[in-house]
C-alpha cells in the first residue's frame, strides 16, 4: 500500500513497550499504544522506519480485584508464536556476564518492522531481564535498559540494517547512545567530544514525563557496577547525565531535537529542562491516534457519507453494555448517559475526583440520570494509585446498577470503551498530564470529551461545540476543589441538559468531535510532523 519515500531518512525508533494488540501485551499503557500507533502509520503510510522494543516473556500485570476490593498482580508466561527468528544474536556484557539475545521481528499487526531483544535463553543466567516489564526497579531495571539500548543499536548492525536515525522515545533507551559513541571511539578512533558529536546528529529524543520525581535516576556506583558506563569513565558519563545519573538529561544532550507531546507539555517540559546545559531544544508535537485502530468503521462510514450517527454509536453501547454484562454481571440501560474513564490509575490523573462529594454525584446515579464505567491498572508498587481502585471499588457496590469497574484494563477494553461511551471524562490535575491519547480516540468516535484543560484538550476543545471543558486551566492551592466543583457544574448544567434534552444538539458536537480528531489527532499528521521537523 504504502508509497514509496526514497529520500527520507530511516529511523529506527527504540521503545521500551509497544502496543500493537492486546494478543501481545509486550506493552502497559499510553506510552507503549503511541509506539504501536506508530509502527501501524509508518506501514500506512511507507515511512521508512523499524521498532527497536524488549520481548517480555510475562508481559505486564494482570491485575484484578479481590472480594475486599484490593488489587492484585498476576504475570503470566506469554507464547508468541507468529514472530519469526531473525537468526540474529547479540551479546551484551551485564554484571559482568555477557547475555545473549536473540532477535525476533514482528510484522503481525499491519505494522513496520519491529525487532525485539529476547534474554530467555537456556544458556542466559539472567533469564529473566527480559521477563517482566516494568517489573522491577534499580539494578533489573538498568539491565533491562541496557538491553534495550546497548542491544538494540547491536542488533540493528547484526540485521544489517542502514539507520540515520535513532529516536529514543522517552528515556530507558540512552544506553543505545552510549553504546554508538564507544563504537565510535573505538573503531574510528574518535575522541568523547567528537564520538558525542556524531552520535548528537543522529539523535532525536521525546520526553514524556511532567512529573519531575517519575523522570529515572540511577546512581553512578550502580551503573559502573552493572556495566551500563561500556567503556565510558565516571567524568564522561557525568557529562551526559549529571549525579545522580538523570536519564532525561542524558536523553536530552545526547539528542540533537527533542520534543515534548502536546503544546501545553511543551512548555512544561522547557521550564523543566530548558536552563540545563546542554540540553536539545525542546519543541512540541502533539500525539496522535491511529484510526485504523482506534475508530469504529461503522461510525466512520456514517460520518463520511453524512448519515445519522445515533445509531452506529447506540450499537457501539449495546456492545460495550452486552460486555459488561459478561464480565461484571451488571445490566447497564442504553437509554441513560454512560460516562467512561478508563486510564493508568495515578494519584495525580484523580480517577476518584468525581465521587469527592456523594451527595451530589449519587443523586444522579440513584435516580437513572447517570452511568459511571471505570477501568485502569495501577502500577504494581504505587500503593496510592491501588487505594484510588479500592474506592472505586466501593462506590461499585454502593450503586451497584450504574457504576462498574472492569478488570485488566487493556487495549480490547480501551477500544470497546472508547466506542461505546457517551462521554469520556479526563481529570488530571494540570499540567502534569502530558498528553494523553485515549481523549483523542473517544473523540474519533463521538464519544464526548469532558476535560480539565490539561495534556492534547486545550489545542482540541471548542467548549459546548466539540465536547466540554472542566475549569479554566487553574493550577494552585485547592486545585482539587476548584475542579471538582467545576466539573459538577458543568455536568449539572449542560451535559446532563443537552444529553436528554437536545439529541439534535448533541448529535452535531459528535460529528464536530469526529472532524476535529480525524483532521488534529491522528497519527497521520503526527508522523507527517515527525518526518518534516524532528528528523530531517
Ligand atoms: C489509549 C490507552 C492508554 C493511554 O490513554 P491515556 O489517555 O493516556 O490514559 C492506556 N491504556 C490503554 C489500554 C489504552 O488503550
Amino acid at each position: 500500500m504504502g508509497k514509496k519515500r526514497n529520500t527520507l531518512p530511516t529511523v529506527a525508533y527504540f521503545c521500551m513497550e509497544f502496543g500493537l494488540h492486546e494478543s501481545f501485551p509486550i506493552y502497559s499503557g499510553g506510552l507503549g499504544i503511541l509506539a504501536g500507533d506508530i509502527l501501524k502509520e509508518a506501514k500506512a503510510g511507507g515511512y521508512p522506519m523499524v521498532g527497536v522494543g524488549i520481548l517480555w516473556r510475562q508481559g505486564y500485570t494482570s491485575q484484578r480485584i479481590d472480594e475486599r476490593g484490593y488489587p492484585y498482580d498476576s504475570y503470566y508466561e506469554q507464547r508468541y508464536d507468529f514472530l519469526e527468528d531473525t537468526g540474529v544474536v547479540v551479546r551484551v556484557r551485564v554484571r559482568g556476564r555477557l547475555i545473549k539475545c536473540k532477535v525476533w521481528k514482528c510484522t503481525q499487526f499491519d505494522n513496520a518492522p519491529l525487532y525485539l531483544l529476547d534474554a530467555n535463553l537456556p544458556e542466559n543466567e539472567d533469564r529473566l531481564i527480559t521477563g517482566q516489564l516494568y517489573g522491577w526497579f534499580s539494578e533489573e531495571r538498568i539491565a533491562q535498559e541496557m538491553i534495550l539500548g546497548i542491544g538494540g543499536v547491536r542488533a540493528l548492525q547484526a540485521l544489517n540494517l542502514p539507520v540515520s536515525i535513532y529516536h529514543f522515545n522517552d528515556s530507558h533507551p540512552v544506553f543505545a547512545g552510549v553504546e554508538l559513541i564507544r563504537e565510535m571511539m573505538d573503531e574510528e578512533g574518535l575522541s568523547f567530544e567528537e564520538a558525542w558529536a556524531k552520535a548528537k546528529a543522529k539523535i532525536i529524543f521525546t520526553t514524556h514525563t511532567p512529573v519531575k520525581a517519575g523522570n529515572e535516576e540511577h546512581d553512578h556506583e550502580l551503573l559502573r557496577y552493572m556495566g551500563a558506563y561500556n567503556g565510558l569513565t565516571f567524568g564522561q558519563m557525568l557529562r551526559l547525565g549529571g549525579e545522580p545519573f538523570s536519564m532525561t538529561v542524558a536523553g536530552l544532550r545526547l539528542a540533537r531535537k527533542a520534543n515534548a507531546v502536546a503544546q501545553l507539555h511543551g512548555e512544561t517540559a522547557r521550564r523543566m529542562w530548558g536552563d540545563v546545559p546542554g540540553t536539545a531544544r525542546i519543541i512540541a508535537i502533539t500525539n496522535g491516534v491511529f484510526r485504523g485502530t482506534w475508530q469504529d468503521e461503522r461510525l466512520a462510514k456514517a460520518f463520511a457519507r453524512k448519515e445519522g450517527l445515533w445509531a452506529p454509536h447506540q450499537q457501539a453501547k449495546r456492545e460495550l453494555i452486552a460486555e459488561i454484562y459478561r464480565r461484571n454481571g451488571v445490566r447497564l440501560d442504553e437509554e441513560v448517559l454512560t460516562i467512561g474513564f478508563a486510564r493508568r490509575v495515578a494519584p495525580y490523573k484523580r480517577g476518584n475526583l468525581i465521587f469527592s462529594k456523594p451527595e451530589v454525584i449519587g443523586e444522579y446515579l440513584e435516580k437513572g440520570r447517570l452511568q459511571l464505567v471505570f477501568a485502569g491498572k495501577a502500577h504494581p508498587n504505587d500503593l496510592a494509585g491501588k487505594e484510588i481502585i479500592t474506592e472505586l471499588y466501593r462506590m461499585t457496590k454502593r450503586y451497584p446498577q450504574s457504576v462498574v469497574f472492569l478488570e485488566d484494563y487493556d487495549m480490547q477494553l480501551g477500544r470497546i470503551l472508547t466506542r461505546g461511551c457517551d462521554v469520556w471524562l479526563n481529570n488530571p490535575r494540570r499540567p502534569q498530564e502530558a498528553s494523553g491519547t485515549s481523549g483523542m480516540k473517544a473523540a474519533m468516535n463521538g464519544v464526548l470529551n469532558f476535560s480539565v484543560l490539561d495534556g492534547w484538550w486545550p489545542e482540541g476543545c471548542v467548549h459546548g461545540v466539540n465536547g466540554w471543558q472542566i475549569g479554566d486551566g487553574y493550577e494552585g492551592k485547592d486545585q482539587d476543589a476548584h475542579d471538582r466543583d467545576a466539573l459538577y457544574r458543568v455536568l449539572r448544567s449542560e451535559v446532563i441538559p443537552t444529553y436528554y434534552e437536545d439529541r439534535d444538539k448533541w448529535v452535531a458536537m459528535m460529528a464536530a468531535s469526529i472532524e476535529m480528531a480525524q483532521q488534529q489527532f491522528s497519527t497521520a499528521r503526527m508522523l507527517k510532523e515527525y518526518f518534516a521537523e524532528l528528523y530531517r
